[in-house]
């Protein structure tokens, strides 16, 4: 094929001036599935404004299905790019770096080996409402982004919602969409591509892998860790680029005080996926570089991560394998010494009274940072770059401490409402058979408050205006209900119309989460249980540890 004929993303074809608008990724789409038997368009179903959200599945011997791809024993690697539509390079650089692995010889050694499941505009209606006024650089505030001059789209999606918070709740199609398309697909590797603004450092790319209940998944984080590590070397030896893991200082203008990372909430698409004992990768290119180096920063952190994928394609299978079964086996009889976390936060009490939370990190004993940045000066005075380099070995705030913990029981009883949520989660469930008889764990409501959602939901963007940055505190439109419960033990005798839901399944730690009533991220928290709850009575959930009768039979 003639070069020219290569299809350009708008970004090359503006001289990165522009980036591509949703119905340009469809054509991109398109024109490279007719020019190449590697490449097939599918689709995870409409956004919210009735937008085609599609993938680009690239692979050789026509491994374009789930089945395929296991049949084959390929390494399915999915990428979700622009889920904060104003987050453009991953969008780009996926683009160009399918039509490079399917039209040159880029991809010979990567799509025998691997399923490359690309979905390179998740938010295809945040992606349109265009504004240069969007993520505007502004240094003083430490936001906003350097290019493409002409705009780019919305943080939210076009009803408003943050698709990066929506991992738990599930209230948005997109995010529904794609929790179909991963459950059909079961990845090995998941890659979430954003870019970040903060603290100024020298980093190119910062990225971070799932979180939280390190000890449940302990095989696959230590994997996840040290190929990120290897695969940052590469990006460095053969593409000069410099990256570390994600964080910002926690004091602005004192590096010393250290490098923390974001709460390990499972709203945040990557700890999500951590619940399932899957691999999971976030890219956050740097915003205060030009556009075009962020686009070839996340092109080399594409291209290597695929090139690892191919490389340990069976030492990731086997690693899966292993830990699915360990998910699959791990509740079938109650063992209270299993302690699973499931809330972060600490409690504060603002001046007006009301309750909000911090989800804190910390550094554990000896563990530190080298951070590539500039001058205490140049920090001060929000210069970028800094008038002079400066490396800082700080803290490592990664860490995360549980304020609460429940033990992993063998199942749940649950309220049949609760079905449609469980679905779209992939947890299965059967009806629980009226009569049986358990020991079980029941929780009495002890007090019910109210908390405000920063980021998670906010006013809707109307095409042609831009949307407020998040200094301005834009206004707050969600708020979850914070329980406090304490667990009493019972002969717990199932009525007519409940749910089972046991724990041994693939979803079956996600059950947990979902379903305890204290957790800072479950249905409780996020009001499905709302009008089953009061003070001074049960929580309709209980916890089974042991199943003590089969129903009673009928006279
Ligand atoms: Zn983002």
């Amino acid at each position: 094929m003639k070069s020219q004929a290569l299809p350009l993303t708008r970004a090359e074809a503006t001289d990165y001036r522009e980036t591509t608008r949703s119905a340009e990724v469809l054509t991109f789409i398109d024109e490279l599935c007719a020019a190449t038997p590697l490449a097939k368009r599918l689709s995870l179903g409409l956004s919210s404004q009735g937008q085609d959200i599609a993938a680009l599945v690239l692979s050789d011997r026509q491994c374009f299905t789930p089945e395929l791809a296991h049949k084959q024993k390929k390494c399915i690697v999915m990428v979700e790019a622009n889920i904060h539509a104003g987050e453009v390079e991953g969008k780009e650089s996926v683009l160009a770096l399918a039509r490079d692995l399917t039209l040159t010889s880029l991809g010979r050694n990567i799509l025998n080996r691997t399923c490359l499941v690309l979905v390179p505009n998740f938010n295809p209606d945040g992606n349109d409402i265009i504004s240069p006024e969007n993520r505007k650089l502004d240094l003083l505030q430490l936001e906003g982004q350097d290019g493409p001059e002409s705009g780019v789209g919305i943080r939210y999606n076009g009803e408003g919602y943050n698709l990066n918070r929506d991992s738990m709740k599930q209230e948005t199609p997109e995010t529904q969409a794609m929790a179909r398309f991963y459950q059909t697909w079961w990845p090995h590797l998941f890659i979430d591509c954003h870019t970040t603004d903060g603290s100024l450092h020298a980093f190119d790319l910062t990225f971070d892998t799932s979180r939280g209940n390190e000890s449940l998944f302990a095989p696959v984080r230590t994997f996840a860790r040290s190929m990120l590590e290897r695969v940052s070397q590469s990006v460095k030896t053969k593409h000069d680029f410099t990256s570390f893991w994600y964080g910002n200082f926690v004091k602005e203008n004192e590096p010393l005080s250290g490098w923390h990372t974001y709460p390990a909430l499972p709203r945040f698409g990557s700890h999500y996926r951590g619940l399932l004992g899957r691999l999971d990768v976030l890219l956050e290119t740097y915003s205060y570089l030009p556009f075009a180096r962020r686009c070839e920063v996340m092109r080399a952190w594409l291209l290597e991560l695929f090139r690892f994928a191919a490389l340990k394609r069976e030492a990731i299978l086997k690693l899966l394998q292993v830990e699915r079964k360990r998910l699959e086996t791990r509740a079938l009889v109650f063992d209270p010494s299993l302690r699973m976390a499931i809330n972060h936060g600490v409690a504060r009490q603002t001046e007006d009274q009301s309750l909000v939370f911090e989800y804190p990190a910390y550094a554990l004993q000896g563990d530190s940072a080298n951070i590539l940045s500039f001058d205490l000066e140049s920090l001060a005075a929000r210069l970028y770059p800094g008038r002079r380099a400066k490396t800082y070995k700080v803290p490592h705030l990664r860490a995360y401490i549980p304020t609460e913990e429940v033990s992993i029981p063998i199942g749940y009883l649950a309220p049949q409402h609760l079905a449609e949520k469980l679905r779209q989660h992939g947890v299965n469930f059967s009806p629980a058979a009226a009569g049986s008889v358990h020991r079980a764990e029941r929780y009495k409501i002890l007090q019910k408050e109210a908390t405000f959602s920063p980021d998670v939901a906010t006013n809707v963007t109307r095409p042609g205006e831009s949307e407020i940055p998040l200094s301005q505190k834009p206004q707050p439109k969600r708020f979850e209900t914070v329980l406090s419960v304490r667990a009493e033990r019972c002969d717990y005798t199932a009525s007519e119309g409940l749910l089972w839901i046991p724990v041994a399944q693939r979803a079956g730690t996600l059950a947990v989460y979902l379903l305890e009533p204290h957790a800072d991220d479950g249905l409780a928290r996020w009001q499905f249980l709302d009008k089953d709850l009061k003070v001074g009575g049960y929580y309709p959930v209980v916890r089974v540890l042991e199943h003590q009768k089969p129903p009673r039979k009928a006279e």
